[in-house]
């Protein structure tokens, strides 16, 4: 048996267990074929169907109305910070981004490439410790689109509200992908990596609007463009075949469980345990982020000093409580309690929690 430890990590993170198990009973001989799933044609028949497989369990379990495709890309969230505006923007047209904090920052400077960008809202001023209000965000004329992160990975902070504006949204959902139904009507893009809810690093999951991919820009390399893409069902070039595969499984592993309404909860119950744990520790533990935007994924926290939270991480380490240091821009302490996280482990960490106070006062 191989010893699993509780994994906090924020990215690659957590796979369900099952999944790592049926990928590796098949790992060398791919059902009957004599040879290992990343080893063969990506046109045959056993690729065929898991590629099949998955769009097809990802347009059933994220609920995706047929007038979206679905793409499957390399490069990860990091190459449609360049991509989203290569293809959507033009002269005459312009982008607001959201600065939430790091991760939209990186997606601000890479536009800025390709076209005219402004910022709609700038949340540096309060430290990146909430998202806006739909009443504060400056939306100019001639906006293609308005671009948001739905959580922030490192800041812990997310849109429980999706803003009401009457510019469509493109969006990253990287970090919080698949753990909560979205209202489709209000997206002409969404995007995110695999690694942190659905797979393994190096693609990304990307749905664009019918209607907007017949309308990219067509004056870019052919990889660049969603419309080649879409053309060939996320075939045009050899695909990543193995986070496609692996995609796809926990795509069933997600099923099983009941689907995004289950993993919806769960993520809301998961997340409220740690929460519960820091807001009745009399100021022990303290959460940064403005309490309607606290993230269900990315649970940051602080201790009462820097040689707590030292000893904090030493010891939960010890109890295999692993991965728990904060991003090292912001410090502190945060757990990343993605889907494949099980409730076991949460508890596990808010016992820990209450146990380290009780036993190191500030
Ligand atoms: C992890 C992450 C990214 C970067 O993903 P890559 O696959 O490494 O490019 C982008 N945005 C958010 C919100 C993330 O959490």
């Amino acid at each position: 048996m191989s010893r699993r430890v509780n994994n906090f990590s924020a990215g690659p993170s957590t796979l369900p267990q099952q999944v790592l198990e049926e990928a590796q009973a098949e790992f060398v001989e791919y059902q009957g074929s004599g040879m290992s799933l990343i080893e063969m044609s990506h046109r045959g028949n056993h690729f065929d169907e898991v590629h099949r497989d998955a769009i097809e369990m990802t347009r059933q379990i994220f609920r995706v109305p047929d007038c979206f495709e679905v793409l499957f890309l390399q490069g990860g969230a990091t190459f449609q910070f360049s991509m989203v505006p290569m293809n959507l923007l033009r002269a005459g047209k312009r982008a607001g981004y959201v600065n939430s904090g790091s991760w939209a920052t990186g997606a601000m400077t890479d536009a800025k490439f390709y076209g005219d960008i402004y910022t709609a809202w700038e949340g540096k001023d309060c430290g990146y410790t909430r998202m806006p209000q739909d009443d504060e965000l400056e939306i100019q004329s001639d906006t293609r689109y308005l671009h948001i992160t739905s959580n922030e990975t490192i800041g812990g902070v997310q849109f429980t509200h999706w803003p009401d504006v009457d510019v469509p949204l493109v969006c990253d959902m990287s970090s919080d992908y698949m753990s909560r139904a979205i209202p489709w009507e209000k997206f002409d893009l969404v995007y995110g990596g695999l690694q942190k809810n659905l797979g393994p690093s190096g693609m990304a999951l990307v749905f664009v609007r019918k209607s907007v991919v017949e309308d990219c820009n067509t004056d870019i390399g052919r990889y660049m463009r969603y419309a080649v893409h879409a053309e060939k069902n996320s075939m045009f070039n050899t695909p990543p075949v193995f986070p496609i595969y692996i995609l796809g499984k926990i795509l069933k592993w997600m099923s099983e469980k009941g689907g995004l309404d289950v993993i919806e909860r769960e993520a809301q119950e998961k997340s409220n345990l740690l929460y519960s744990v820091i807001d009745s520790s009399d100021g022990y533990y303290s959460c940064p982020v403005e309490r309607r935007c606290r993230s269900t994924m990315n649970v940051v926290f602080r201790l009462p000093n820097d040689n707590l939270e030292a000893e904090f991480l030493k010891q939960s380490d010890a109890a295999d409580l692993l991965n728990l240091k904060g991003h090292r821009s912001v410090g502190g302490c945060r757990a990343s309690i993605y889907n494949a996280m099980p409730r076991t482990g949460v508890t596990a960490l808010a016992e820990f929690m209450v146990a380290f106070r009780d036993n190191n006062p500030g």
